[in-house]
């Protein structure tokens, strides 16, 4: 009989900024006293992002719901926007919050992204943008989709989340498509406790951006649209600038973890590995049938042993009640994102679980299955 842990062990515990070097970028920001507005700070972060991104265009925002509406919004997409059901609740309330339709398209079975092969069939006269999303690290097939976005002469937004720092052959990530979305939630492997950005292609944006991010006002005479308000603070930049120096360390911490975890469980009857090459972000499994015993039923009783996993992305953005009735929305038309949903669970990952405890959350999860 296995024992449980003595302490919870949580999806995921965020990387926090050295305190001493962070006291002393507060130190700085009050002798300043600016705090907010396009601050010192928040203009160092933003120009070391620009290149550890290597972003020909950058913008800071409060948080990542906010850079991707507010990316969307500059972008003057209208009618309907082809995406993914299976993402977080932030990708489709952008497009909610800027009138726009969502088009649902089922996912590959493989990287649970955006099947590009049913995309084109969902294109009608309305359709202005592509909106897909990095899931958990896996790469969308990011030619295909500009390829059929250069055809139909529609907009591609890239929702980055989990891929901070990716390269793609060697491209980084956010220099796909039009545009593209990172967050800096305190859960992402790079945080400012709550921030993201906005990398794009087009320099004239980043004055719509900045009028955008601030109620659209342009000087003390002058406002010009309806913007809202979604800086990035000084306090915000002064905790980027600092966990930015860890992230490297944290993503070998985590490759070390990843694969632990692939070692112990790829060869497990029922159990299929989902993020496994680029991911620092996420580490997800699927609890396929061979395993005999169903993924809420393993999430329960892994909690018997105080190891807290999530179902993340249940539920999908198409059975939200706002969404449910749509026709691309029906279960019928999305029956890969469907049966993957079921199926998914996240585990523990962070650069700070010890390998000895991967190994052990690995035996609990074979023990349960015989069980
Ligand atoms: C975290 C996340 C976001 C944005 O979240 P914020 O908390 O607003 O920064 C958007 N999309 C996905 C897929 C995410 O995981």
């Amino acid at each position: 009989m296995l024992t449980k842990f003595e302490n919870p062990i949580y999806v995921t515990r965020p990387v926090l900024p050295d305190l001493e070097s962070l006291f002393y970028r507060l130190e700085e920001i009050w002798k300043c006293k600016l705090i907010t507005n396009n601050g010192p700070k928040h203009n160092e972060l933003e120009c070391i992002l620009k290149k550890y991104l290597k972003a020909d265009n950058i913008s800071l925002f409060s948080n990542g719901t906010l850079a991707l509406l507010l990316g969307i919004k500059s972008l003057e997409l209208d009618g309907e926007v082809i995406t993914t059901p299976f993402t977080f609740p932030a990708t489709l309330n952008a497009l909610k919050w800027n009138n726009l339709t969502p088009i649902f398209c089922d996912v590959k079975e493989s990287s649970l992204n955006i099947d590009e092969e049913k995309i084109e069939s969902l294109i009608t006269h309305k359709t202005s943008a592509i909106l897909a999303v990095h899931t958990f690290g896996n790469f969308c097939d990011v030619e295909k989709i500009q390829e059929i976005a250069d055809k139909y002469k529609l907009k591609v937004i890239y929702d980055c989340a989990h891929t901070f720092g990716s390269h793609i052959n060697g491209k980084a990530i956010g220099n796909f498509g039009d545009m593209a979305m990172f967050s800096f939630h305190a859960t992402k492997v790079f945080n400012t406790f709550e921030g993201g950005a906005l990398i794009y292609r087009d320099e004239k944006l980043y004055q719509k951006l900045n009028l955008l991010k601030n109620n659209g006002i342009e000087n003390s005479e002058e406002v010009r649209l309806p913007g809202i308000n979604a800086k990035l603070n000084e306090i915000q930049a002064a905790i980027g600038l600092e966990v930015l120096k860890l992230v490297e360390e944290e993503e070998e911490k985590r490759k070390k973890i990843r694969e632990e975890y692939i070692k112990n469980l790829e060869n497990v009857e029922g159990i299929k590995v989902i993020t496994k090459e680029n991911s620092c972000q996420y580490f997800v499994i699927e609890i396929q049938k061979e395993y005999g015993k169903s993924r809420d039923w393993i999430h329960e009783e892994l909690k018997k042993y105080k190891v807290f996993t999530r179902k993340y992305f249940y539920p999908l953005c198409s059975d939200f009640n706002w969404y449910k009735n749509l026709e691309s929305a029906r279960p019928k038309n999305l029956a890969q994102a469907h049966k993957s949903v079921n199926q998914v669970l996240t585990l523990p990952f962070y650069g700070d679980l010890e390998i000895e405890d991967v190994k052990k959350i690995c035996e609990i999860i074979k023990f349960l299955k015989e069980e």
